[in-house]
């Protein structure tokens, strides 16, 4: 029987002990604070913005909403960013990506000051997650992590194979894999679109996370007997549906079923992770900024 991996019930678990940090907080006069700031008309992106101020509201964490339009000059943004370092109210700031071509994405992840960059881009946080000294670790890969270890996948030892090198999840997820502690010391292989022999590498994972934004690439030929097949992909593809698409993965499920031993679904795999550890890293923020020590 394959285990089908529940994003939301972990989640949910995580997040109640975040809720009880945001008590600690709030019982010495803290309110952890997040700002989010979306410059662009996509809708996946207002949903992914919408979503995260409803769970803030939800744990207690106070959500701050910036909107910039999407023809504004890139020194708006900055000086909102400049604006949002300043605000001692603000612990964390999120600007959702992607943002307009004629704004350098870099400068943006460079203009917010690492102690709030709870997304963890920042050059200086991502130096510090390759060191083996995180301060906030990348909100997707982490709660991979959290949902490996929630159902007693062994990390240590294991080969673990990242398909996809982005910023965000493979490059991330493959340092914290290498790292030696716990939910890391795996053999990692990461690989990408200039890959050979893509299927014989998949193949040979124990643990393999598929985050290429190729809708169902990966199938059950791809997947090795009795491997944990962790799926980022959130992809839309077009559906006889109401809203016309429906959301896929990367990894085709029904087949990569047949062969894995645990699998996550989509949605309510990996998503639901996501934004708890934004939300955990967020309080995180707000405990070092403060000085108040949380249980997190
Ligand atoms: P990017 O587009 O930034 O990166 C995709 C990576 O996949 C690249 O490294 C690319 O290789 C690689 N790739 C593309 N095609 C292939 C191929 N045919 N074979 C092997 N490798 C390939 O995507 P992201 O990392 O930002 O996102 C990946 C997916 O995860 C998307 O569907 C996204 O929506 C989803 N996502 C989901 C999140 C969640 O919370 N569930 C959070 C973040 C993302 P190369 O570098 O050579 O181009």
């Amino acid at each position: 029987m394959t285990t089908i991996i529940d994003g939301n019930e972990v989640a949910d678990g995580i997040q109640d002990g975040i809720a009880s940090c945001v008590e600690t907080l709030a019982d010495e006069g803290v309110t952890p604070g997040l700002a989010t700031v979306l410059m662009s008309d996509d809708d996946a992106s207002e949903t992914y913005v919408s979503m995260k101020q409803r769970t803030c509201e939800e744990l207690g964490i106070e959500s701050y909403h910036h909107e910039i339009a999407p023809d504004e000059p890139a020194s708006t943004l900055f000086d909102r960013i400049d604006a949002l370092n300043d605000d001692p109210a603000v612990h964390g700031i999120l600007v959702q990506m992607p943002v307009p071509d004629h704004v350098e994405k870099r400068a943006v992840l460079e203009r917010i000051d690492p102690a709030k960059d709870v997304d963890g881009f920042h050059p200086e946080n991502v130096g510090r997650l390759v060191a083996g000294n995180a301060r906030y670790k990348p909100c997707t890969p982490h709660g991979i992590q959290k949902l490996l270890a929630a159902y007693d996948v062994e990390t240590e030892g294991a080969d673990a194979v990242v398909v996809g090198r982005s910023d965000i999840v493979g490059k991330p997820m493959a340092n914290l894999f290498i790292q030696r502690d716990a939910g890391g010391n795996a053999t990692t292989t990461v690989c990408h679109s200039r890959t050979k022999n893509l299927a014989e590498k998949t193949r040979n994972a124990d643990v393999l996370v598929a985050a290429t934004g190729v809708p169902e690439m990966i199938d059950g030929e791809m997947v090795g007997e009795g491997a944990t097949v962790i799926d980022v992909g959130v992809n839309r593809v077009e559906a006889d549906t109401e809203k016309g698409y429906e959301l896929v993965g990367d990894v085709e499920f029904e087949s990569a079923k047949e062969k894995a031993s645990a699998i996550t679904p989509v949605p309510g795999g990996v998503g639901p992770l996501t934004i708890a550890m934004l939300m955990y890293n967020t309080v995180k923020a707000a405990s070092l900024q403060s000085g108040i020590a949380v249980d997190l």
